[in-house]
């Protein structure tokens, strides 16, 4: 669905009019030149994953013309970030900043608020400042994709693993802002940040961390990427899932090189989840399974054949059980309900006696089968997971768009205690939900000792209106129910971001006021991406902005 004519004109920005914009406008092309700031006029383009827009959210589950930017700019330095920000302040128009603008399933590249100036960091701030191989760390500026940061580790030969998520395209420092995960064993990003250069909403430029103590002569500190914890109140916090300031450099370790050893285990019955969590627990709290593993419905199978849904089965309605067992039981796994992929690292030996330890602990569970990848077809799944946990970005998880025509989707992503009958209540509610407002249910999850994300990827098709509007009550009502058992989500798509704030409500939304108080001393005329989060500054506050 794209290049229609546009029913509507630009989308100015708010208490914008017309004049303002266009000198606005004329005013920044003179400071960072014309071609880097580019008017949102054109018909939108969905685009594809590599090339994606950063005019809309290209997985619009609204109008296509309801998340929009009024324009993009491109600065091109750390400076020219600060003029697009004092600029913002003097025009008092809201901007909104992205690195990649990749986040599918969570806005893309759009702005929270619609006619918001999209500050498209990673065109033109794309360099690996520092990559050093006998640390294991780098500092990037936003363009770096977790494609290109394994390229130059590759070109240069060095020792070293990035940690990707499942899609390779995204930023490096983006994805590290948004609390984005991965598989390996510094599959936490942000845990795994060191030290930020930021841009404050008024314009000024701090750094974090070690990487506030000037080095010899004007250098950057040796210590910068070395020691998260440095000296003083660590602030890092405020600015990653935030609206206090734009990153402009991030410090971030790399894993060393590791061998390794991915595997799958299926088990037999729906029944058996909350045992099967229960089982993966202690070995995730003693550390003997070596990543981030997860834990999926055998439904996945059929999708990541990247075979349509209609090859399945007929008609709108979701897969009956029996059409899923039915269609599963062709594929190399066979018949069978939930599937474990996990990685083991080490040396031989040392990976042989992990798995006999996971193997020992999984075969209490009655009809538990394990897989390594020679037991499958080479185009399985599962030797895509021995290239994601082992560092290498790949596109495969892109698959799961050949579902449905116009396929776009959507994450809603609680958090679960690794706790089975924890697990247990979020599963049922979403079952629930997705049976409900009728769409096929998709759940990943992400296990570690203490917490599970639970990821269910509502997949719909982009060209019905009245599919997307099932598709926000969905995930309205999956916010609301799991809430009220006391589970909140750890991201969101910006369209919930309200919903989802007012969740963490404790003591009449006390961490709300203090998030306010930080926003409105930092972003006094609240112009850096107004309601992130939830979040909105006093200009806009009780406005009518919030959904
Ligand atoms: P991806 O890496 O998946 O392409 P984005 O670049 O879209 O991700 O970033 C995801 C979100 O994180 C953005 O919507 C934005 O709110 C925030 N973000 C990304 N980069 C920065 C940055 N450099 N400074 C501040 N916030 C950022």
């Amino acid at each position: 669905p794209s290049s229609k004519p546009r029913l509507r004109p630009v989308r100015l920005p708010p208490d914008t009019t017309e004049e303002v914009f266009a000198a606005a406008v004329k005013s920044l092309r003179s400071s960072i030149g014309a071609e880097n700031v580019v008017v949102n006029d054109q018909p939108l383009e969905d685009g594809w994953y590599l090339e994606h827009p950063n005019t809309h959210d290209a997985f619009h589950v609204v109008d296509q013309e309801e998340l929009v930017c009024s324009a993009v700019v491109f600065p091109g330095s750390t400076a020219e970030v600060q003029t697009v920000v004092r600029w913002a302040n003097e025009y008092l128009i809201p901007i909104y900043p992205i690195s990649i603008g990749r986040n599918v399933g969570y806005g893309g590249a759009a702005p929270r608020m619609p006619g918001g100036v999209v500050v498209d960091l990673g065109k033109r701030m794309n360099s690996i400042v520092d990559l050093d191989g006998e640390g294991a760390t780098c500092v990037v500026e936003p363009g770096v994709t977790y494609f290109s940061l394994y390229e130059e580790i590759q070109n240069r030969g060095l020792p070293l693993w990035i940690d990707c998520p499942d899609l390779g395209g995204g930023s490096v420092l983006g994805n590290a802002v948004d609390r984005g995960v991965g598989y390996t064993p510094a599959g936490d990003h942000w845990a795994n940040h060191c030290g930020l250069e930021i841009v404050l909403p008024t314009g000024e430029l701090l750094r974090t961390g070690m990487g506030a103590l000037p080095g010899k002569d004007g250098a950057d500190s040796p210590t910068w990427q070395s020691f998260q914890n440095a000296f003083g109140p660590k602030i890092d916090g405020i600015f990653s899932q935030s609206n206090l300031g734009i990153v402009t450099k991030m410090g971030f370790w790399l894993l060393h090189e590791m061998n390794h050893q991915s595997y799958c285990v299926t088990f037999a019955k729906d029944e058996d989840f909350a045992q099967i969590v229960d089982t993966i627990r202690p070995l995730a709290q003693q550390g003997v399974l070596g990543n981030i593993p997860q834990l999926r419905h055998i439904i996945q199978e059929l999708n990541v054949t990247g075979k349509s849904k209609s090859t399945f089965h007929g008609g709108d309605q979701p897969m009956t059980r029996e059409e899923i067992r039915q269609a599963a039981s062709e594929l190399p796994l066979g018949d069978c309900a939930w599937v474990f992929y996990g990685t083991q690292y080490g040396d031989a030996a040392s990976i042989d006696r992990q798995l006999d330890v996971i193997k020992a602990a999984f075969s209490e569970i009655d009809g538990t089968k394990f897989w390594l990848p020679k037991d499958v077809p080479h185009d399985h799944y599962l030797h895509s997971r021995v290239q994601v946990c082992g560092g290498v970005p790949i596109l495969r998880e892109l698959d799961w768009l050949n579902w449905l025509p116009n396929a776009a989707h959507l994450f809603f992503s609680p958090i679960a205690p690794t706790r089975g009958r924890d697990a247990q209540v979020i599963h049922d509610i979403v079952a629930k939900g997705h049976h409900k407002h009728g769409f096929d249910l998709f759940p990943t999850l992400c296990v570690a000792g203490r917490e599970i994300h639970y990821i269910a990827n509502i997949i719909f098709d982009r060209a019905d209106a009245e599919q997307k509007k099932r598709a926000v009550r969905l995930t309205r009502e999956l916010i609301r129910d799991c809430a009220r058992e006391g589970y909140g989500e750890y991201r969101t798509h910006l369209l919930f971001q309200d919903q989802v704030a007012r969740t963490y409500g404790y003591n009449d939304q006390a961490l709300m006021k203090v998030n306010e108080a930080i926003k409105d001393t930092l972003d006094p005329n609240g112009i850096l991406a107004p309601g992130r989060c939830g979040i909105w500054p006093k200009r806009f506050r009780g406005k009518g902005w919030a959904l």
